[in-house]
């Protein structure tokens, strides 16, 4: 027998239409150049329908990408709102990849309109030059400078648009967004969220035991709305009915410190090197943070110390995340259970450092390189492997079987899992360096390096470093030559700086004789990371690396 019950399509039209009738004055704020500027939901919703008019009128049809370039900010969200909701697919492109690679993804993604920030454009313009697709370019205008010919003014486009009465619904399953995740073992690869997936995500994120927001919380997002959807806050905050405030591109840790007293934050999200850098001002400005009683962190492992400082500063502990672009991306929370009630302090420190909790819809396991599951110890590791209603099936246009294999998805982390079911991430399947919440290719930058002809083997591991959580470290074989040992790090650096975004280039290189090797051959850069381990941190304090 069939249930009896109404089956409404779990849509972001629905998200919406809760937030016009619920929530009509909950407000959105931005910062400015000269201030903020403060909108209500209302206000925004109507915006949205405006701009979902006025890309209409532009020719986007339902399926067509949208691609935005931006910071976050009001208008941002109201492309996150209008364009998944006339059945179009929002892109939000990663305003800090290097531009040949955010050419393959527009090109990839085929979109044809894009929304970017006039402080972005300098950027933006090197990927058009290189890119067919796009028909229009909408500009949002966050900073001084004129406008460049043939572009749209954003703010022009709404106030001639009739905004829609409202926005159609949306079947669930229609694709409602996408995100490519950083190419780090070929090209970068395109995850697609529907609008079922976002919803279902929105639920779990804001059970109590997940990031638990509610109405009467404020939420600045600092991760960016192109790293997997802002984490999911900013349907999140339609939902729940938060306020919003957004940074706009004023990112430094005195500006987002400034905001979090000034707007009353209860709640910030980010990745570890911004908790780690932002931890002296907002130490100084502790007085005036009474408000703030969540920090959601993720992206990468949160330093221990970090974690441990902002609890005694602030009597506000990180929450630890863990996800990934394919997982929507919250996959694991690390929260408490009522058995730590008696723990020590420093015994829910430990316990709390982990990656945490799978809320219901994710289920999860640990493989074993012979492909048996691993036991729940603490100890036992393997790969991640997980499975739940927004968890990419397969990437677009490239389906990859092999990292989905019977309906899981292989994270390619490998992590302990204890009896609580607390994940404990240990190590990555590949050799990937993470920077500030980032990801850098060691083996681009490996194949890069050479391609110079003095190069004889190169190796770029990830060294631990006080403020980027690591940074690339090039050790490099120089190829004998008559005229002996002339390549120097500096000529390296500047072989690589056509090639990559500014954030790639090693921040050392050093010579060695050999690449160590492992017993099939490859390169063994797990000795190198052991070798090298401490050569930022020394360098840092003053010593010799
Ligand atoms: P991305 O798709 O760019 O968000 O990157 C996802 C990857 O970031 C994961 O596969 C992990 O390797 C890493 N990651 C995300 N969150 C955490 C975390 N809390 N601790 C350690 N690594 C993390």
């Amino acid at each position: 027998m069939k249930g009896l019950m109404q089956e409404l399509p779990l849509n972001i039209p629905m998200l919406v239409r809760h937030a016009a009738r619920m929530h009509p004055r909950k407000s959105v704020t931005t910062k400015t150049a000269d201030g903020v500027r403060v909108t209500c939901y209302a206000e925004l919703l109507e915006r949205a329908r405006r701009l979902a008019a006025a890309l209409r009128a532009l020719g986007v049809g339902p399926d067509d990408r949208v691609a935005t370039f931006c910071w976050n900010h009001q208008a941002h969200l109201e492309a996150y709102i209008a364009v998944p909701c006339m059945g179009s697919i929002l892109h939000t492109l990663n305003i800090r990849l290097f531009d040949s690679d955010l050419a393959y993804i527009v090109e990839h993604a085929g979109d044809s309109v894009v929304i970017v920030d006039k402080s972005l454009l300098p950027a933006w313009q090197k990927v058009a030059a290189r890119v067919a697709c796009v028909r229009q370019t909408i500009v949002v205008d966050d900073a001084p400078g004129p406008q460049p010919a043939g572009t749209l003014d954003y703010e022009t486009l709404l106030a001639q648009a009739v905004p829609l009465p409202e926005f159609p619904d949306v079947p669930e399953d229609q694709a409602a967004a996408m995100c490519y995740t950083s190419g780090t073992t070929g090209p970068p690869k395109g995850v697609v969220y529907s609008h079922r997936s976002n919803v279902l995500h929105c639920y779990a994120a804001l059970m109590a035991d997940g990031i638990g927001l509610c109405e009467t919380d404020v939420v600045l997002p600092i991760v960016p709305m192109f790293h997997a959807n802002a984490w999911g806050l900013p349907y999140a905050c339609l939902m729940a009915g938060a306020d919003l405030v957004m940074p706009g591109r004023y990112m430094t840790p005195d500006a987002l410190t400034g905001l979090l007293a000034e707007r009353g934050v209860t709640f910030a999200a980010g990745v570890p090197t911004i908790w780690q850098a932002m931890l002296p001002p907002m130490t100084a400005a502790r007085d005036r943070l009474g408000r703030l009683r969540a920090i959601l962190c993720g992206g990468a492992a949160i330093p221990p110390a970090v974690q441990r400082a902002y609890q005694r500063t602030f009597g506000v502990r990180i929450t630890h995340a863990w996800g990934m672009t394919e997982t929507s991306p919250i996959a694991s929370i690390s929260v408490p259970l009522a058995a730590h009630a008696s723990l020590e302090l420093e015994a829910l420190d430990h316990v709390l450092t982990s990656q945490g909790r799978v809320p219901p819809g994710v289920e999860v396991r640990i493989v074993r390189e012979d492909g048996s599951e691993a036991p729940w110890d603490g100890e036992s590791f393997g790969e991640i492997e997980v499975r739940g209603n927004w968890i990419a099936a397969s990437y677009y246009k490239e389906p990859a079987p092999e990292k989905f294999p019977d309906g899981w998805l292989r994270t390619g982390d490998v992590a302990t899992i204890d009896a609580d079911g607390y994940i404990r991430i240990v190590d990555r399947t590949k050799d990937v360096i993470k920077s500030g919440g980032e990801w850098i290719s060691s083996v681009k930058l490996e194949g890069l390096l050479m391609g110079h002809p003095d190069v004889a083997e190169a190796a770029v591991v990830g060294i631990a470093h006080p403020r980027w959580d690591e940074r690339p470290l090039a050790c490099v074989v120089r190829r004998k030559t008559e005229a002996g040992p002339s390549l120097t790090g500096d000529d390296l650096i500047e072989h690589l700086r056509p090639h990559v975004a500014r954030f790639w280039l090693p921040d050392d290189v050093v010579f060695i004789d050999e690449v160590p090797k492992t017993s099939v051959g490859k390169f063994d850069k797990k000795v190198l990371r052991q070798r090298f381990q401490d050569y930022f941190s020394q360098r840092a304090a003053g010593g010799e690396p």
